[in-house]
């Protein structure tokens, strides 16, 4: 498994902005079809906004109209850990990154071939990275 990476509130509250903060250590959600990259297809890889561990890359992704960015896939199965989840009264599958334990989203058996899994993902808790490396969306504060 990946080194992991532990941080106080206070570094974290420091490192991420509020809605970074929010969602990957508070557990929050981003309302749906507002995320920066619900509709995003370049090619690339898309990494954990608190630890830069690499989550998804952008061939797993696709459009499944629920208002969260979703992917088939994880980029590799030890960089995302689950968790059952609870709470609003339903019974989910929490996804995390497995290296700082940051909240990702959570993950559904009703996606497409060839897994069948959904990980509904907030863009929060995501930094995109383009495919040759030179061009990357402005890290965490
Ligand atoms: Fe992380």
């Amino acid at each position: 498994m990946p080194k992991k990476v532990v941080k106080s509130e206070e570094e974290w509250k420091r490192l991420l902005t509020p809605e970074q903060y929010a969602v990957c250590r508070q557990k929050g959600t981003e309302r749906a079809f507002t995320g920066a990259y619900l509709n995003k297809h370049e090619p690339g890889v898309y990494r954990c906004a608190g630890c830069g561990q690499e989550l998804f890359v952008s061939d797993t992704k696709f459009d499944s109209g629920c208002g969260w960015p979703s992917i088939y896939a994880p980029a590799d199965t030890n960089h995302v850990a689950a968790q059952s989840d609870t709470s609003h009264g339903m019974v989910r599958t929490e996804v995390l990154c497995s290296r700082c334990g940051g909240h990702l989203g959570h993950v559904f058996d009703d996606g497409p071939n060839p897994t069948g899994l959904r990980y509904c993902i907030n863009s929060a808790s995501l930094k995109f990275e383009q495919k040759d490396g030179t061009k990357k969306d402005a890290p965490a504060k």
